[in-house]
Order: structure tokens, then sequence, then C-alpha cells
């Protein structure tokens, strides 16, 4: 008992990257960590800062990023990254030899500092102050692989694709295309691959988390692990292991789930590009048409400001509102977890971010993929050719195309039988996190490393 009570006041100090698929992962990491005894400092940047009110069993210290307001305008998700890495250094140094100076007055121990890949600057930060650090990567095995080839082939002078949108084989990383790899389209490609290189350095580092799991991953997973000197522990679906409350920077549209109660059960199709990715008004127009056109009940997600070349407030084309009616629903940001948890949605159309891709087969939804940038384009391929529980939406959005998928996917056998691969899929996700499945054992393991410092 002692031995626990000793452990009970050990402090874990999380360090997040300012991204919505970054902070919801890290605190549901937290949380599933406080459930094992250690107190939580969550340290975060003033750009997109979470609400610490809905999680006060945390503390909560926030850097002085010295991102500019042109940083944050320009959208450029690469350079606002280097940036951080940049100017934060210094004022964690600041944060951290504080708290651990004050850790006497406080009683607990900082047992190590666990660090978001792309919070990479806080490794040597842990290192000088003598503290043992662990990476936390929000995205999966498979992307990290698809990226070691894309390095590859930019060493060689092969990136940028000759035709990006090619379907030649990738030899080193089936089943994808060069189409698939995981390119981000945001500002210098020299840039870019700094981004990646730094990212993926282990440094000093003593362990990566992955919010991953066997049953999706097992073979990249052993993979990886073979080619790195440090313990993998892939831990996910992390959001489904203890109960954590919602980190939306963006205020939650709850309205949505008393017309879901309205709807039959499989009926709904909800839509989500997540919180980054962006369309253009032509695909908006064909979105909207193709939706209203299948008939099927929707919820859609149009956030503020992710239709670009539109002046209007309004980006949906007029008119739509008045014929889709009662059928369906646009908010700014949904409740997606729950959204997804309820019965009358049959199937996500999803940009394919990883968060959204585990929230969907934790409840074996079956999706739509539409991918924009990096990692989301390698899930949309998985999702369609290895797991086989949704539709690869290629090529320009054109609504005869859109009404089709979407009755494929929730009207005909074909989306029946990926709605099942999508049960079994939640069902083999609920073993690994179940005692003595894959991702229980891991974290027992993960506990044990830190208890270890
Ligand atoms: N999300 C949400 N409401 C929305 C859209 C997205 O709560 O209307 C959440 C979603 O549940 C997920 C996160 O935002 O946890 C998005 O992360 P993901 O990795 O899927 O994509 P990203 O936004 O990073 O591209």
């Amino acid at each position: 008992m002692a031995e626990e009570g000793h452990e009970q006041r050990r402090r874990l100090v999380l360090v997040a990257a300012p991204f919505q698929g970054h902070i919801n992962p890290l605190l549901q990491l937290s949380a599933v960590l406080h459930s094992k005894g250690f107190s939580i400092t969550i340290v975060h940047t003033q750009f997109n800062s979470p609400d610490p009110s809905n999680h006060p069993g945390f503390n909560f210290l926030f850097l002085q990023d010295g991102l500019s307001d042109h940083d944050i305008a320009s959208l450029d998700l690469t350079a606002i990254v280097l940036v951080l890495n940049d100017k934060c250094q210094l004022p964690f140094q600041e944060c951290l030899a504080k708290l651990v100076k004050e850790q006497e007055t406080r009683g607990d121990q900082i047992a190590c500092v666990i660090y978001d890949e792309l919070s990479y600057f806080s490794e040597a930060t842990a290192h000088n102050l003598k503290l043992p650090s662990i990476i936390f990567r929000t995205s999966n095995a498979n992307t990290f692989l698809a990226r070691s080839v894309l390095i590859e082939m930019y060493v060689l002078g092969r990136i940028p694709l000759a035709d990006p949108l090619s379907q030649k084989a990738v030899p080193e990383h089936p089943p994808l295309r060069q189409r698939d790899l995981p390119i981000s389209s945001f500002g210098p490609m020299k840039n870019f691959f700094k981004l990646l290189g730094n990212a993926r350095d282990v440094r000093r580092s003593s362990a990566i988390v992955y919010n991953t799991m066997d049953c999706l991953e097992g073979s990249s997973l052993a993979k990886l692990q073979q080619h790195c000197h440090v313990p993998i522990f892939a831990i996910g679906p992390i959001h489904k292991i203890v109960p954590a409350p919602s980190c939306s920077l963006l205020e939650e549209d709850t309205n949505c789930m008393s017309w879901l109660d309205r709807q039959a059960p499989s009926s709904v199709i909800y839509v989500s590009p997540g919180s980054l990715a962006s369309m253009n008004e032509t695909d908006i127009l064909e979105m909207a048409w193709g939706l209203a056109n299948s008939k099927q009940p929707f919820l859609w997600v149009v956030r503020p400001g992710s239709v670009h070349g539109s002046e209007r407030a309004e980006s949906l084309p007029e008119g739509f509102r008045e014929i889709t009616g009662e059928k369906g629903r646009v908010v700014k940001w949904a409740p997606q977890r729950e959204v997804l948890a309820h019965n009358a949605v049959g199937g996500f159309w999803s940009h394919c971010g990883w968060n959204s891709l585990l929230e969907s087969i934790s409840e074996g939804v079956p999706m739509i993929c539409r991918p924009s940038f990096g990692d989301q384009k390698v899930t949309a391929r998985y999702v369609s050719q290895v797991w086989r529980v949704g539709l690869h939406l290629e090529d320009e959005l054109e609504r005869g195309e859109i009404e089709s998928v979407i009755t494929r996917l929730m009207v005909d056998k074909e989306g029946d039988e990926m709605r099942q691969r999508a049960m079994d899929l939640k069902a083999k996700a609920e073993l690994c996190i179940r005692t003595g499945g894959s991702s229980y054992n891991s974290i027992n393991k993960l506990v044990e490393l830190i208890k270890s410092f």
C-alpha cells in the first residue's frame, strides 16, 4: 500500500500540439494515465488552447507560443508547427524548470514528459532537466511507414510526383498507390520534409505510444518495432478506455442529437471533413445536391471558414435547406463521438482523419472516404482495400456519383456487408482494450515503464 501511495504522487507532464486531432487523443491518454494513479499537468500553446474547465482533475499551463496573427491566418500548418518548435523551447524550459523546482512543495515527483510528436521541442528540455521522455504519435503505423517511403523518394528526387494522381503502385508499401502517399499540401516541400524528419526523430526519448491497435495494424507495428530501438506501445482506441470529456475547440451543437432520435436505425449519413480540411464552392455545391438527391437523412458538419472562395456567409446553395427540410441537419460542429454512437447513424462520410477512423470503427459505422492530405490518404486506402469497411470517393466531386455512392453504402447489399465488417472490427477493438487484450497489456507495460523511471 505504501508503494501505491508513493505512486499516486507521481506526476506526468504532457505536451500537446495545437490541433483538434492532436488535443483529443492527448487528453484521452491523460485520462487513462490519471486513472492509473498519476497526477497530470497539460502544457499547451496559447493558440488553440483547450478549455481547462472540462478537465478539473488536471493542471493546465500555457506557453507563450510567439505565433503572429499572420502565421495563424496563413493556414500553413507546416509553417505553424515549425515556428512553434522554434519559439516554444525557451518558455517550456522555464515552465518545466519551475515545475521541477516546485515538486518538493507540491509533494509529487515528475516521472516523465510525454509529448506529441509535433511538439518535439519538448525532448531537449526534458533531457536538460534529467527527465525521461516519451513520444505520443496520434497518427498510425501505416502512415509512419509510408512516410519513410516518401522520404526515400524525396532523397532520390522523385518528389514532387510527376503526376500527383498517379495510380502506379508503391511496391515498398502495398496496397498504396503513388496518389495515396501522405504528402501535405501546406507550404514549400522542403519545409514539409524538414518537419517530417524532426517529428520522426526519436532523439533520446525512451518509448513511443501510438493510438492504434494490433487488430488493425499488427504487422505494420511489428515492422516498426523491428527498426526501432525503443519500445512501441499501441494502446488504442484510447477514447474507449476511460470516459473522457469533450475537448472541442469549437462549440458543439448538441441539438442534432434530438433530431437523430427521430430518425430510423442506421438511416442517417453523418458527413464531416474534420477540423482542418477545407473545400471549394463547387465541391460543396455538388455535395449538397448529391446528398439531397440521395433522399437519405443526413447530418452535415460545415465548419465556419471551411469553404474557400466563398464570399457569402451561407456556403450552402440557395434553396438547399428548403428542399431538404427535416430530412437533413447542418451544424457548425457536432459532438462526433456521440453522433457516431447513435443507432440512427448508418454511415460516415469522412476525410479519414485518424481519430475519426477510430471513432467510426469503434461504433461499427462504415465509411465513405474523401481524404484531403497527409495520413488521411493512407487511411482511406486501408479503409477501402484492406479493412473493406468503406468506399473511396476519388476524383472530382459530382452530384450523380455522390448520390450513387451514398446509395451503395446506405441502401445496397454492398453497404450491409461493409457494415457487418465494421461491426466485426468494433468487436475486435473491444477485445483489444478488454482485460488481457493487446492494448490493455500495452497500457500496463507503459505504466510499468513509467514507474521504473
Ligand atoms: N470532431 C468533432 N466534431 C466535429 C468534427 C470533428 O468533435 O464536428 C472531432 C472528432 O471526433 C475527432 C477530431 O475532431 O476526434 C478530428 O480529428 P481527426 O483526426 O479525425 O481529423 P483532423 O481534424 O485532425 O483532420
